[in-house]
């Protein structure tokens, strides 16, 4: 089996997850910008961090001949400090060059104020300006619904998008077809406890189908399993779909997205 990791905090992981994930038959991870777990009190201090995403976790991950691919972006709970966000997304550019830097993410909102709604706006532009793929978060249990919609209609507002070059993360069953209606590409997010499990997952895969859709272990510091999608495999073979479907969820479906970046470097031809 083959596998990509579409969206993995690797920097608070272990070299044994990289070892478990490689002969799991991790072929590429994806590593979003994110929250450290506490606020970072300085512009610089997300320059070190862009230069730990760009420079020391690809190297890191090659220890185990994994390529290891990045976004960036200032997240949204550090968004509603307006003038630390706005130092941060003018030290984006500098980094998009990057060999390895796939796009602007992963943006959203968190508690759908104003300040994170402008700043979302804000990186939206600079994705698109730069012409680069955007990651989309969407907010925790109750206010999901609500985010969701928020950052449609602010995708939705900027005629600079094209929608098959957005993923917005972590959907559930309420707010999948709505992500799927405007064209965009919808990541479930699989976690031990709150958003999907596998079994949800695949629910959601035999609801919607799986043409645009991706599934992540969003593996980070907190309780979550880095191994996640190989083991959404088992239940996908439980319930009897075939090695190509799972294929196609697990691998053909990000390296898709994923190659809409030319960095995006993977063999899809090697099994
Ligand atoms: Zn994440």
């Amino acid at each position: 089996m083959r596998y990509i990791e579409p969206h993995g905090h690797m920097v608070s992981r272990t070299t044994d997850d990289y070892l478990a994930m490689v002969i799991a038959g991790c072929r590429a991870v994806c590593e979003p910008a994110f929250w450290a777990g506490f606020d970072r009190g300085s512009a610089q201090g997300f320059h070190d961090y862009f230069s730990q995403l760009t420079q020391f976790e690809p190297s890191r991950a090659a220890q185990y001949h994994l390529p290891h691919y990045c976004w960036l972006c200032i997240n949204p709970k550090e968004a509603e400090d307006m003038a630390l966000a706005h130092d941060v997304l003018a030290l984006i550019p500098e980094f998009l060059g990057g060999s390895t830097v796939l796009g602007i993410g992963e943006i959203g909102l968190n508690k759908n104020t104003r300040n994170e709604l402008a700043i979302l706006e804000q990186h939206i532009e600079l994705a698109v300006q730069y012409d680069q793929l955007i990651l989309v978060h969407t907010p925790h249990l109750e206010d999901k619904l609500k985010g969701t919609r928020l950052t449609l209609d602010a995708l939705r507002a900027n005629p600079g998008v094209k929608p098959e070059r957005v993923i917005i993360d972590h959907v559930e069953e309420h707010t999948v077809p709505l992500v799927l209606d405007r064209g965009h590409w919808a990541g479930i997010t699989l976690y031990p406890q709150s958003k999907a499990t596998p079994a949800r997952a695949v629910d959601m895969l035999e609801m919607y189908g799986a043409e645009r859709i991706w599934i992540n272990s969003a593996c980070d510091w907190g309780h979550s399993d880095p191994l996640a999608v190989p083991k959404t495999a088992l239940e996908m073979r439980r319930r009897g779909h075939s090695d190509q479907t799972v294929d196609q969820l697990l691998f053909r479906n990000p390296h898709r997205f994923l190659s809409q970046c030319a960095k995006f470097a993977v063999d899809a031809g090697a099994i």
